[in-house]
């Protein structure tokens, strides 16, 4: 099985997310959780292989210290899905990444995960949409 964005902890069941929606509520239900018992690591840093070496590779610093390990290298990883990208999404390391996939796939569904390399922390940290039609996308 290969590792798709919208299977990451607390995304939508869909990778057509309209808008710009932001996760934290839902990340830190799940952080209140864990930190009182209800979840264990197991439950909670379960990132898939390739999402860690995603990370690794062209993971920008999220600015602040994982919530679980307190390990201070958490990163965010974003990906682009869209028809014209293949069916796990294109991953991209920043805003010319983005333009490019953008020219080449229209608009696009973009999904930023916020990953631990320490511990294997993963939740879904926002989606918004980004391509030519985006700014039409505000209701
Ligand atoms: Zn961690």
């Amino acid at each position: 099985m290969s590792f798709r964005p919208e299977t990451v902890r607390g995304a939508p069941g869909t990778a057509a997310a309209p808008g710009q929606i932001d996760y934290r509520l839902a990340r830190n239900a799940i952080v209140k959780e864990f930190r009182r018992g209800r979840l264990s690591r197991l439950d909670v840093c379960d990132a898939h292989p390739e999402l860690l070496r995603t990370a690794a590779g062209i993971g920008t610093p999220a600015g602040q210290p994982c919530p679980i390990c307190e390990e201070p290298a958490l990163v965010h990883v974003s990906y682009a899905f869209g028809p014209r990208l293949p069916p796990g999404g294109a991953a991209f390391a920043g805003p010319a990444e983005l333009a490019k996939l953008t020219r080449r796939a229209g608009d696009v569904a973009c999904y930023v995960v916020e990953v631990c390399p320490g511990c294997s922390w993963n939740h879904l940290a926002r989606t918004y949409a980004a391509g030519r039609r985006r700014r039409a996308s505000s209701t």
